[in-house]
């Protein structure tokens, strides 16, 4: 297959200015869910639609039973931005999956990017506060059957058994993600997978990508068509060209053949924009999370559009 250059606004507030997509060079728009009204409007402007799709998380004071237990046994401590589930909740995992059936027979996305889909915690910060989880019984229970191994609690776990613990995890969440892209490939075919990724190298923070947040690019790959990481330089206090930096060290540990496409955030538009137009390894294509904005002065605009066009040149050659 191959995979369409996309380059659009995240957020669906951004089709009020739809119209004047084209002069921004723009050809897709990103949006939560599956939004009636965005592909309607999506449809009539011959825009690519693309949903981000929520998997694993929730909103904990509703659903407390979802919270994962950390390696104190307690539930893990959490903020009003974390992202993680128990996946040992089948109840919600039948719910998220029912979601997705139902938004794929309706609907006709572009693309659908996974959002969430990792073990639990929150990366958009300088300062990540991460906890291991989930060692709930059932948790464990799972760990033990499917690696044969013998081991009843935190402590025994990540003393004696840490890398097949975080093997374990990262596989669990591969297999969730194998599960919702078949789902994808049988209902829509020539429909993207994306996956939003933690946007850390698999080193940073002492192997958080794998150890706590359990997303592993080579387990994932067979899933997932475009890797697009949170390039959110202000929010996580990295430099502009923190998105630069990613692509051009992702060929380390971004399977061959796999592509990036960044996230990028409007808090840093245009500088790291214009940063990741000058990788030597091109994005495949941009999302700009909050990308509404630019179309409030005609400038930014044209930025956009001038960055597209050298990204889209990069591309082909
Ligand atoms: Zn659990």
């Amino acid at each position: 297959m191959t995979l369409p250059l996309l380059f659009g606004p995240y957020g669906s507030a951004a089709v009020e200015h739809i119209d004047r997509f084209p002069q921004a060079n723009i050809n897709a728009l990103w949006f939560h869910g599956f939004d009636p009204a965005a592909f309607e409007t999506c449809q009539k402007h011959g825009i690519a639609a693309c949903v981000e799709f929520k998997t694993f998380r929730a909103d904990f004071a509703q659903r407390p039973d979802l919270v994962p237990i950390g390696t104190d046994g307690k539930p893990i401590r959490y903020g009003e931005l974390v992202q993680g589930v128990c996946l040992s909740r089948h109840d919600y995992l039948d719910e998220t999956e029912a979601a997705l059936i139902a938004g794929l027979k309706q609907f006709e996305p572009t693309g659908v990017w996974f959002d969430y889909l990792t073990y639990a915690g929150w990366f958009e910060t300088p300062t990540p506060d991460l906890q291991d989880s989930c060692f709930c019984p059932d948790c464990i229970r799972e760990f033990c059957q499917s690696t044969g191994i013998d081991a009843d609690t935190s402590q025994a776990i990540l003393s004696q058994h840490a890398a097949a613990w975080t093997r374990h995890k990262c596989e669990r969440v591969a297999r969730y993600a194998a599960h919702y892209a078949g789902l994808v490939r049988s209902l829509r075919p020539g429909c993207v997978t994306g996956a939003y990724m933690c946007p850390w190298t698999p080193e940073e923070f002492d192997h958080a990508l794998t150890r706590i947040f359990a997303q592993d690019y080579s387990l994932l790959a067979p899933a997932i068509d475009i890797f697009t990481p949170l390039i959110y330089c202000t929010k996580s206090g990295r430099p502009q060209r923190w998105g630069r930096d990613f692509l051009e060290a992702s060929p380390r540990f971004v399977p061959a053949g796999k592509p990036v496409q960044l996230i990028l955030d409007v808090l840093e538009y245009p500088d790291s924009l214009l940063e990741t137009a000058h990788s030597t390894i091109p994005s495949l294509g941009i999302q700009l999370f909050g990308g509404k904005r630019i179309f409030e002065d005609p400038e930014q605009v044209k930025l956009f559009a001038q960055a597209v066009e050298k990204i889209r040149a990069e591309n082909k050659s």
